[in-house]
């Protein structure tokens, strides 16, 4: 075994840990490219066992990084490296009534959000709809929809820091950006969010079956992506939308190496049948240059990798 994973395990067992330790762990069902990917995997039971965990990581140097719904994440393999799996209890009867705001942990998927806003008619929680994600996954990322952004409706952050203390970010520290969160220091986890809404909405059942159809026909949501591959291109001269782009270049049903650009969405690649990171990034890359050829823009991709 080597010297980093019998530290870990020792660590985990001489505490008497409920967190679960996997080495080398199967990640494919862990994001949504399902990409064939190994690494070392501890799902986190407990705010109380995270906080020991990363002091703890830190404190032997090894590096860490969230993994939520892994939507928005092409995952590789990474021996020196361990993803932590956040999965908390909570009591989800504050979901069946309508209060002002609703403390949640950061492990809860946005459709739990999506299916007690459309139950509740919690006004504004419609922008969550067809996002799959966790809530910590979505704060990070301030993810949103043609309906608005999360940002806005966050009214706390719990978050722990690299050495294991607590951080709680309030109102006037939460600024946010396109598909950004601009207040979490580096290597800081979200454990809670207090979430608010814009009040009682009768429309937002229909809101969200009618937004959740219109994605159904445009976007390829049931074939295994990582979401948009860029984001579109925003400056004060022009802005450019890279589905479009990438559309009028004629590339939609491009495949290579089983990666396929959508065909009904060109912001969408498809892994079409085990295609590997590299196999991924290839695409991208070649994706990437074709438009900066084309239109002289560069593109940021959208997910991590
Ligand atoms: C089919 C499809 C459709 C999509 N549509 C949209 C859309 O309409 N709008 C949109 O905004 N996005 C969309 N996405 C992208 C994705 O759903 C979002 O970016 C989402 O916010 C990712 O959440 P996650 O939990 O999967 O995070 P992950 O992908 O697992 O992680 C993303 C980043 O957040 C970090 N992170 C995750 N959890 C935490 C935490 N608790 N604390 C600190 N850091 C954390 C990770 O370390 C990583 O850096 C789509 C994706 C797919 C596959």
């Amino acid at each position: 075994m080597a010297r980093k994973q019998e530290l870990i395990q020792n660590f985990l067992s001489a505490g008497n840990f409920t967190s679960l330790y996997t080495e080398e762990a199967d990640l494919k069902s862990y994001s949504t490219m399902k990409i064939p990917s190994f690494a070392d995997l501890i799902e986190v039971k407990s705010v109380d066992e995270l906080k020991q965990i990363v002091s703890f990581l830190t404190e032997n140097e090894v590096e860490y990084k969230v993994l939520g719904w892994g939507a928005n994440q092409l995952i590789k393999n990474r021996p020196t490296f361990i993803y932590l799996k956040l999965d908390f209890e909570f009591d989800r009867n504050i979901l069946n009534e309508i209060r002002p705001s609703y403390v949640l942990p950061a492990s809860v998927s946005l459709a739990v959000l999506t299916s007690a806003a459309s139950r509740l008619g919690l006004g504004g929680w419609e922008v969550f709809t067809g996002i799959p994600a966790s809530l910590g996954g979505a704060v990070f990322m301030n993810a949103g929809t043609g309906l608005g952004e999360i940002g806005p409706l966050v009214k706390k952050v719990r978050a722990i820091t690299p050495v294991g203390t607590e951080k709680i970010y309030a109102a006037q520290d939460l600024k946010f950006s396109y598909r950004e969160n601009n207040f979490l220091g580096p290597g800081e986890i979200i454990v809670e969010v207090e979430l608010s809404h814009n009040g009682y909405d009768d429309q937002v059942r229909q809101k969200i079956t009618e937004y959740l159809k219109m994605r159904n026909q445009t976007q390829p949501l049931k074939e295994n992506t990582c979401g948009c591959m860029f984001k579109n291109y925003l400056s004060d001269k022009i802005s450019c939308r890279a589905g479009q782009s990438i559309d009028i270049m004629g590339l939609k049903g491009f495949v290579k190496d089983s990666v396929q650009i959508s065909h009904t969405h060109a912001n969408f690649l498809i892994n079409l049948d085990d295609a590997s990171y590299d196999d991924v990034v290839k695409v991208i890359s070649l994706i990437k240059n074709e438009l900066y050829l084309q239109y002289g823009i560069k593109f940021d991709v959208e997910f991590e990798f």
